[in-house]
Order: structure tokens, then C-alpha cells, then sequence
């Protein structure tokens, strides 16, 4: 029945994930019966190729939907019957929802990071924006900033051709002058509101800051995508020299918001997820 849902997360290396449990204790706070299951791939012994196949299992057992990650975001894209914008402008999907016999694609990382930035950083300047990362979570967060109205992205990658084929895919959505490649962070930063770090630097197994304290001026937003810890190397060193600070967890929480409202049509308390993520 409606009331009801069987939902699933289907990746490689998702046993610490939290999100099961924001699902499952926002639910019941709303006194649904709702369960959330981890699909491992590792652990089902199958490889990224076999999404297609979990999926068609979800559907023909009756889940209500999917969230899907790592690494098969894009993989799942050919096994679905529609995307919403955000998933087809991205080519990535995290959350898969099973409706009148079609799976529909979306993407609530997107709606996620927008949704963050409006509650931590609201009226903060967005003209010029430095993102340093151009993998999974920054090519999100750049959608984001633009569809927020963002003036420009000057994206950081130590991979160079990651972040010119993101420069490039976003003028191609958002205009001709609303995103660049920039190869030295320094320079990027010279005039820039605002800096977003999507790397994985930071985490508790990748210790450490991407971004070399002198360049922190009191400013610049600092926004962090890394959410274990919330206080990362980066955020505590931007606090520290003034930096108005967003932690990744805000984000973490609006995207499994968003997906909840997606896999039930009811509006979960965002507030309520918010305090329940800080005690996990
Ligand atoms: P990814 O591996 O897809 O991309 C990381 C990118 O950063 C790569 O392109 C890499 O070349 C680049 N990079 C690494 N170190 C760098 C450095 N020092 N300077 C410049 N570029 C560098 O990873 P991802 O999936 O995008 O995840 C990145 C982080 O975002 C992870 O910590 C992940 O947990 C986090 N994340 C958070 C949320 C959330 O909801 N808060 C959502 C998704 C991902």
C-alpha cells in the first residue's frame, strides 16, 4: 500500500553509509512503515555492469524506489525509462523511483547542494565561484550554484581535463561566460565570493586540506562537500581566519530529503533530519 515502502541503495563500499538511517527515523517519525536496504554490490558479488539487473529485481519485487551511488550513477542511466532535468542535464542519477510501471531517474544531490546553500549561506555573494574538484559531487554542486544564479564557476581539478570537461559542459547548459577551467587555485581565488571543496581531502581516511590556509581571507564563503567529519581540516582553518563556513552534512541531509519526498510524496521535516544527522 501507499503508506507502505521498500526502498534500497544499490553501490560498492555503502556499509557506513548514514542514509538508511535518516530515511528510516524520519519515517517513522511520520509513523510510516518504511524500510531501507543496502544493495551492495560487493557484497551480492556482482559487478557495477549488473545494475540494470538489481534494478529490474527492485521493480519486480516491489520496491518503492532506489538511491543509487558509487560507481554506478551513470551506469544505471540506460536502464530507465525517464530523467528529470537535473539527471538528464548531468548524465548521473542517485535516486531511481518506480511509479505507474516506469523508473524515473533523478538526481536530488543537485536539489540537495541548493537547498544547503539556501538555508547556510543565504544572501551570501555568488558572482564569482571556485570549485576544486570536478568529480561526482562537483559536477552537483556546480549545477546547483548556477541554477541558484551563480555569475561564474572557475573550477579546480588536479585532474585538468576533468575540470575543462565540466567548464565546458556547463557553458554549453549555462551560457558562454558562466564557467572556466583554472589550472592555479591562487589565482582563481583573486576576487572570488565564494570557494565549494568537492575532493575527497578531508575525510577521516583522507586527512589533510586541499586548500593552502593564506588563501582563506575572511571574505570568502567556504562550503565543504566532505561530511565525515562535518569539521573538516578545512572548514576549522576557514572558521578560524573569519570565513563564513556550510559543512557537508547540510547537504547530505537535503539530498535524502529530497529523495524521500521523491519515494513517498510526503514532505519530511528537514529540521528534524538535521538534528537526527548530528547525533549519528
Ligand atoms: P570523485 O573521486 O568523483 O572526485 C574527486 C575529484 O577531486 C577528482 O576529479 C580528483 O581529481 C579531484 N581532486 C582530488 N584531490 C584534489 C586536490 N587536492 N585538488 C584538486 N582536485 C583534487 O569523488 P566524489 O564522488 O566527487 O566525492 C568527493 C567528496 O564528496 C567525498 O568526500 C564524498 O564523500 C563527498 N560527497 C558528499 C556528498 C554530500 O551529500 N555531502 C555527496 C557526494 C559526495
Amino acid at each position: 500500500s501507499s503508506d507502505s515502502h521498500l526502498i534500497g541503495l544499490v553501490g560498492t563500499g555503502i556499509g557506513p553509509s548514514l542514509t538508511p538511517a535518516l530515511h528510516e527515523h524520519e519515517a517513522a517519525a511520520l509513523g510510516l512503515r518504511y524500510l531501507y536496504r543496502l544493495l551492495d554490490l560487493d557484497a551480492l558479488g556482482l559487478p557495477p555492469a549488473a545494475v540494470g539487473e538489481v534494478l529490474a529485481a527492485a521493480r519486480l519485487t516491489g520496491f518503492t524506489g532506489l538511491n543509487v551511488t558509487h560507481p554506478v550513477k551513470q551506469l544505471v542511466i540506460e536502464h530507465l525509462d525517464d530523467l528529470s532535468p537535473d539527471a538528464a542535464a548531468l548524465g548521473a542519477v542517485n535516486t531511481v523511483v518506480f511509479r505507474d510501471g516506469k523508473a524515473i531517474g533523478h538526481n536530488t544531490d543537485v536539489s540537495g547542494f541548493a537547498r544547503s546553500v539556501g538555508a547556510g549561506l543565504a544572501d551570501a555573494p555568488l558572482d564569482h565561484v571556485v570549485l576544486i574538484g570536478a568529480g561526482g559531487a562537483g559536477v552537483a554542486v556546480a549545477h546547483a550554484l548556477l541554477t541558484l544564479g551563480a555569475g561564474e564557476i572557475r573550477v579546480v581539478d588536479t585532474d585538468r581535463s576533468r575540470a575543462g570537461t565540466l567548464a565546458s559542459h556547463l557553458r554549453r547548459r549555462f551560457g558562454a561566460d558562466r564557467a572556466r577551467r583554472a589550472d592555479d587555485l591562487a589565482t582563481a581565488l583573486r576576487g572570488a565570493d565564494g570557494l565549494v571543496h568537492a575532493t575527497p581531502t578531508g575525510m577521516r581516511e583522507h586527512p589533510g586540506s586541499a586548500v593552502p590556509p593564506e588563501l582563506l581571507r575572511p571574505e570568502l564563503w567556504v562550503a565543504d562537500v566532505v561530511y565525515r567529519p562535518l569539521d573538516t581540516e578545512l572548514l576549522t582553518t576557514a572558521r578560524a581566519r573569519g570565513c563564513r563556513v556550510l559543512d557537508g552534512g547540510r547537504m547530505a541531509v537535503f539530498q535524502a530529503a529530497d529523495a524521500f519526498r521523491l519515494f513517498t510524496g510526503l514532505e519530511p521535516d528537514a529540521d528534524r533530519m538535521l538534528r537526527h544527522f548530528d547525533t549519528l
